[in-house]
């Protein structure tokens, strides 16, 4: 019978997307009758075993599936996470950070950013991260939850997110997935059924004989997209031409060095090193771009730059920047590295899995499939991509360095037709528009822009109605405001002991 809700949902992989859509769907879903969720993967074939640093939106998924946060931190051995710091990205020696959160207090209606352009221009020298209380808590080693109960404090407007054990966090969400009812199989897909009428996918077939039906199929199994790129034939859209690092090798090592609470990317000669700071370990990576390096190059960078010692053997990865041209088609939707990828420069990965759940909710089938809603998820999913992907390549193409053949191609590069625009745009008033409620905010294009040292030629005109004395007063007010704030902040350390977060005793180190 046609339009009846899908109460057969079938979902391939079991990494960070696969656990992740059982746990939502169960807890969201589990109670419909007869609604059943069975997810099978093969500990053989394993999970990509990465990602590991998120953005802010993860703090709404955790409440979404009712998880205690001091739980969450404990068991994922997480540490806090309030921004991306850039080092050597500019030029060799130069750094700045992509704080969450806001730059200041928008006045007279404008943004904060024109007040801080109109300061540099009367001699006040500091940099816009004075200026953000994420970027000054994340240098100092501080963490406090936000507090929106004091509205006229800068930590009313603190923002944050988690670093946390990838494999850790595939077993929380499998243990949440398992208790709201989640079926798991273990096996090999070996073989696909589909309906010699429609092409919609009716089961699979594992190594082990046994056979699965269903109605939906989630497709999170990584890279090899083995629903919707193998079986139903979806091409995947290359953008390497913009994002040119298709390789990374990972490596965990010891705790050394400062461990604030920030995620660190460091550019590299032919692409950049990872370093995300957890509770019980450092997580390291090396990107880099194949046609410049080889892997072995990137191996000994990698591990002459490490805090600690090495706690496991490399392991290396292939990728493409790009996306498969629709995430959702016949019975098919695909989520994770099965619907595309872009490299972990701005820890987006996991916020892809998280909003194409939130979609899938959105618009959840009947079982007859409406083009309509099907057009309207991939349209959403291609924008999401295509936003995130032009906010990447920023970080490329603004870069004054041209000490490599790699560097001087992404100066080069010509740059996607929406970014020429916002870059244009900034550089010739310092305006930012937020496209249709893309995932980067005015915020976040502001750090960048200004970190990566885009120079605004001019600023808002409604910025010269304070004169240089006020322009200067409350520039250092917002300043002090924002360093008697953090002072008063725990580290991020006696906050995990204090809230019930940290995995060691107390008093030891993290
Ligand atoms: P996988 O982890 O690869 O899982 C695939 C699953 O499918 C596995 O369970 C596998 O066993 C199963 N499977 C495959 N084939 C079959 C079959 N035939 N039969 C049965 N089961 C099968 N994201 C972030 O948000 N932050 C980061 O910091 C970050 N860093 C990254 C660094 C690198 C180098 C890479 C490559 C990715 C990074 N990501 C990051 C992305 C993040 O790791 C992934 O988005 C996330 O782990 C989701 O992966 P997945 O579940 O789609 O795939």
């Amino acid at each position: 019978m046609k339009n009846q809700p899908v109460s057969k949902v079938v979902i391939v992989g079991g990494g960070t997307a696969g656990w992740m859509v059982a746990a939502v769907l169960s807890k969201v879903m589990g109670g419909l009758p007869g609604f059943s969720i069975e997810l099978v993967e093969s500990e053989a074939i394993g999970t990509v075993g990465v990602g590991e640093a998120t953005i802010p939106q993860i703090v709404s998924f955790n409440r979404l599936l009712g998880v205690d946060e001091m739980d969450f931190v404990r068991e994922t051995h997480a540490t806090y996470k309030l921004g991306i710091e850039f080092v050597d990205w500019v030029r060799e020696g130069h750094s700045y950070i992509h704080p969450f959160g806001s730059f200041g207090i928008d006045m007279l209606g404008i943004e904060f950013r024109h007040f801080w352009l109109r300061g540099q221009e009367f001699g006040a020298g500091e940099p816009i991260d004075r200026y953000s209380i994420a970027a000054m808590a994340a240098k100092a080693g501080r963490f406090d939850w936000p507090r929106p109960d004091r509205p006229r404090s800068p930590i009313s407007r603190l923002a944050y997110a988690f670093q946390f054990d990838a494999g850790r966090y595939a077993q929380f969400l499998r243990r949440i997935a398992g208790e709201a009812g989640v079926c798991r199989v273990e096996g090999e897909v070996v073989e696909i059924a589909q309906d010699p009428e429609t092409g919609f996918v009716s089961g699979l077939k594992l190594a082990s004989g046994s056979e699965i039906h269903g109605e939906l199929f989630i497709d999170c199994s990584g890279f090899r997209s083995l629903l919707l790129g193998r079986t139903l034939g979806v091409p995947f859209i290359d953008w390497s031409n913009w994002l040119p690092c298709d390789s990374a090798v990972a490596v965990p090592c010891a705790l050394g060095g400062r461990n604030e609470p920030l995620t660190r990317s460091t550019a590299r000669p032919a692409g950049w090193q990872w370093r995300i700071p957890l509770q019980h370990r450092i997580g390291n990576g090396h990107v880099f771009a194949s046609d410049h390096m080889d892997r072995e190059q990137a191996t000994a960078i990698l591990l002459e730059n490490l805090d600690g010692e090495v706690l496991a053997e490399p392991r290396h990865l292939s990728f493409t920047a790009g996306r498969r041209a629709r995430a959702w088609e016949k019975n098919v939707v695909a989520l994770g590295l099965s619907a595309g990828f872009l490299e972990p420069l701005e820890s987006t990965s996991i916020h892809l899995v998280q909003s194409g759940i939130a979609r899938l909710l959105t618009l959840f089938p009947d079982n007859d499939f409406s083009e309509l809603e099907i057009a309207r998820f991939n349209s959403e999913t291609e924008k999401e991509y295509r936003d995130i992907r032009d906010f990447l390549v920023l970080h490329y193409k603004a870069s004054e360095r041209e000490d490599t053949e790699f560097w001087r191609y992404c100066r080069n590069l010509e740059a996607p037709a929406g970014l020429a625009e916002k870059i244009a745009m900034f550089r010739s008033s310092g305006r930012i528009f937020r496209e249709d409620n893309e995932l980067f905010t005015e915020e976040s294009w502001t750090a960048v822009m200004l970190g990566q040292g885009l120079a605004p030629g001019r600023y808002h005109p409604t910025a010269r109605l304070l004169d240089r004395t006020e322009t200067l007063a409350r520039l250092q007010h917002i300043r002090e405001a924002i360093a008697g704030t953090v002072s008063q902040m725990p580290t991020q350390d006696k906050f995990l002991r204090r809230q019930g977060g940290a995995i060691k005793t107390p008093g030891t180190a993290m």
